[in-house]
């Protein structure tokens, strides 16, 4: 194989536009506001822009078909022809590539779930025993062609056939996919011909699942595709990507195969043991060494120590990012409000680029050449060390008091008594997960207090309007434990990050959840504190128009940790412990408010689970540990409620027991109630709301429905422990279809009770 070796490259970059253009053209043609051409011509120009600004930067090997209309999974299985049967009816590929994401009157979507550990989803492939794999080259030929026209050294990204069928789901009673994967392989064997002979010299080819525990026999079957795809005689050269964490054995199986590059996360893998696989001498190496998915700057000097004890492992080592900065925002020339020091400690996407080219050019050329980039460097790591918005004393000895004392509260038994004495419930008492919807209004309001147009009095008036109506409307319905609505909240985990001291929030940090939709998760950096309360008023004045309960809200400790940049200098558990510390201040005043039920949501839970089996228990264990230290400073009396959605509960259920809430809610109406067994089976004995009706649709659930759920799940809870709510929050739904829902909710609880 005789293509020409590279020195600086990264996985694949964001994709959705530096000011979010391919977003808002999407949704153009969506409204059928835009015609394809003009959607088309958005796409070929940022991408046309990002291999510009890559090759500027001094990449000289640059990712192509890292584009996407909506996901690169989904990409995938129409390049290998693995679309349903239900989309293949219709004829335009565009639409129904996006029916199968999005789903249309006619047909249902393909599901969606998290890429690895990451908060990006992906859509799911379906194979049955309908499906047939076809080569379907359209896409990743065309970008190449794009590229060599421009001149651009590039080089086509394609998800692994591994990986693509590890992360499918099986239908229609057919085996597990990766049964498939002989036939498949013949599909990118013919994808590899088509390359070479188009011209591309390399090929990248990702195999994240490598890094994960889903599939034992990974590693052999690496070993066998790659042997495969590495022995045909017209190909270009092949450079498989690990990446999110240590390839562990996968990385001698890929050595011994024929592939001319393979990649590793020396990042979120700093152990990966590349010194131990003598066939890596005759490979390049691609090191991860530039953190792909989080925000903070590379010191380039620890990076380059790493990077000098791969040199005598492999044939050459090429210096990369950990992972494709899909996950990072743009650029951080937008964030002109960040203090300098702050600002010398972060590196979003194009940042990491520039720090990905300098290393390559002080191996290359020697230290010498990027001694300036090095010093800068240094200063920003010194200056992050010793900032004192880093090290809080009084915060740490709080905690450190608190975790020796024991995050502990009465038995379940007293606290049951205790808060029964208080509460006054009817059995089987009706309640929502806290947000009802966000009208127009409510976001008009928001929007014209930030562009100034009105001030805090007036927008703090509107939203009281608002709780006052939301609490007249769940009075009207009857239900027994009242929510304020949660209309002051942006986002369930903003609107914490943007009142807790050691938080910022980007201007334009936005990076791609799925699809065209877009978060701006807010950077934790420094030590988290309180400086005052953050919901007691809203939740104070909501309990003074009505003598039900009204539930505090508030979110938990490991969701804001998920869906937020954090900070890379401390363990991650010592990061949940402080805002847990903060969430505890907060549920202490909601209590002192009047506040005699608390929720503490956690729905991300399941998300921060480790992709290594061997990790999970700790992690469970300071996760669960966070919680206890937010929810243990109320007295008995106060009721703990807790909840969790986003399915799949399997691998955290025992952690969900150890909560430890006296109250859990959880997504349930799709799996027909299922997760109560699971409950039972590991003993688990406080209350619980398994969630009476689907909140994702549209569709208002009759009352017969939900007495049906409700038995069910009588059938596995005593009446005395079993809450009824929906699954959700309604916040994305319509008044006047919440107002139907709950009001056949409460007619189906008052049905089952008597
Ligand atoms: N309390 C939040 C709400 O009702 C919970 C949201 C969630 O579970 N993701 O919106
Ligand atoms: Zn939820």
């Amino acid at each position: 194989m005789n293509a020409t070796p590279f020195t600086a490259t990264v996985l694949g970059t964001p994709r959705i536009g530096p000011n979010r253009e391919l977003k808002r053209a999407t949704e153009k043609y969506w409204a059928g506001e835009l015609r394809r051409a003009e959607l088309e011509a958005v796409a070929a120009g940022l991408r046309r822009d990002t291999w510009a600004g890559l090759a500027a930067a001094g990449l000289d090997s640059i990712p192509v078909n890292t584009s996407s209309y909506y996901d690169q999974v989904l990409d995938t299985a129409v390049l290998v022809g693995a679309l349903p049967e239900r989309v293949a009816g219709i004829s335009d590929d565009l639409d129904r590539y996006f029916a199968a994401a999005r789903g249309n009157a006619a047909v249902a979507p393909l599901e969606m779930t998290k890429w690895f550990d990451t908060n990006y989803h992906y859509i799911v492939p379906e194979i049955g025993p309908a499906t047939t794999f076809s080569l379907n080259p359209a896409k990743v030929l065309g970008e190449l062609a794009e590229a060599v026209e421009l001149g651009i050294p590039a080089r086509p990204v394609i998800v692994g056939p591994l990986t693509f069928l590890a992360l499918s789901k099986a239908v229609d009673g057919a085996d597990a996919p990766l049964a498939r994967l002989d036939e498949l392989t013949e599909v990118y064997a013919e994808l590899l011909g088509t390359l070479a002979d188009t011209g591309a010299e390399w090929v990248q080819i990702d195999e994240p699942v490598l890094v994960t525990d889903i599939c034992a026999e990974a590693p052999t079957l690496a070993a066998k595709v790659y042997n495969r795809l590495g022995g045909l005689s017209k190909r270009p050269a092949i450079f498989v990507a690990t990446y999110f964490g240590d390839p562990g054995a996968g990385l001698p199986a890929l050595a011994g195969t024929p592939v001319e590059a393979i990649g590793v996360d020396l990042v979120y893998g700093p152990n990966t043991a590349i010194a131990t696989v003598p066939e890596l001498a005759s490979k390049t190496l691609v090191a991860g060494v530039v953190d792909g998915r989080n925000i903070w700057r590379t010191d380039l000097q620890a990076a380059l120590s790493k990077l000098a004890t791969l040199l005598g492992s492999a044939e050459s080592v090429v210096v990369s990012t950990s992972c494709s900065t899909l996950h990072v925002p743009y650029s951080l020339t937008p964030e002109t409000e960040l203090d300098d020091a702050l600002r010398s400690w972060l590196a979003f996407g194009a940042e990491k680029v520039a720090e990905v080219a300098i290393l390559a050019r002080a191996l290359g050329e020697g230290r010498e050449a990027v001694a300036d980039e090095i010093d800068a460097s240094n200063a920003a790591v010194a200056s992050r060390r010793c900032d004192p918005r880093l090290n809080n004393a009084a915060v740490r000895a709080e905690i450190a008091r608190i975790t020796a004392a024991g995050s502990q509260r009465g038995s379940a038994e007293s606290r049951r008594d205790a808060q029964g004495a208080r509460l006054d419930l009817p059995p089987l008492p009706t309640t929502t997960i806290g947000s009802f919807p966000q009208t127009v209004e409510i976001r008009k309001a928001r929007a014209a207090l930030v562009a100034g147009r009105i001030d805090e009095a007036e927008y703090t008036k509107q939203m009281k309007a608002e709780i006052a109506a939301v609490i007249r409307l769940q009075e009207d319905l009857g239900l027994d434990v009242l929510v304020h609505g949660e209309p002051e909240r942006n986002d369930m985990v903003q609107y914490f990050a943007e009142q807790l001291d050691g938080f910022f929030a980007t201007r334009n940090g936005w990076v791609q959840s799925y699809g065209s939709r877009c978060v701006r998760p807010p950077v934790l950096f420094g030590d988290v504190t309180r400086p005052e309360p953050m919901t007691t008023a809203w939740a104070r004045y909501a309990q003074t128009l009505t003598d039900k309960p009204v539930k505090g809200m508030l979110t938990g400790p490991v969701t804001i940790l998920a869906w937020s940049f954090v900070r890379d200098d401390q363990p991650l558990a010592d990061t949940a412990n402080q805002v847990a510390l903060a969430i505890r201040e907060e549920t202490v005043d909601l209590e002192s408010a009047g506040i005699a039920i608390i929720q503490v949501d956690e729905p991300a839970l399941r998300e921060l689970l480790p992709l290594r089996d061997a990790d999970k228990e700790a992690y469970l264990r300071w996760a669960v540990g966070a919680f206890r230290l937010a929810t243990s400073g109320v007295a008995d009396s106060t009721q703990i409620h807790t909840h969790l959605c986003y399915s799949e509960f399997g691998e955290v259920i025992g952690a969900i027991a150890d909560l430890d809430a006296d109250v859990t809610s959880i997504e349930a109406a799709r799996s027909h109630m299922e997760v109560l067994d699971d409950l039972n089976a590991i003993g688990f004995s406080n209350s619980v709301g398994p969630g009476v009706y689907d909140i994702h649709s549209p569709r208002v659930p009759s009352t017969e429905e939900m007495v049906t759920s409700l038995r069910e799940a009588l059938d596995a809870v005593p009446a005395q422990r079993l809450w009824v709510n929906p699954d959700c929050g309604l916040k994305t739904r319509k008044t006047d279809e919440v107002t139907e829902s709950l009001r056949n909710m409460v007619s189906a609880a008052k049905a089952v009770r008597v």
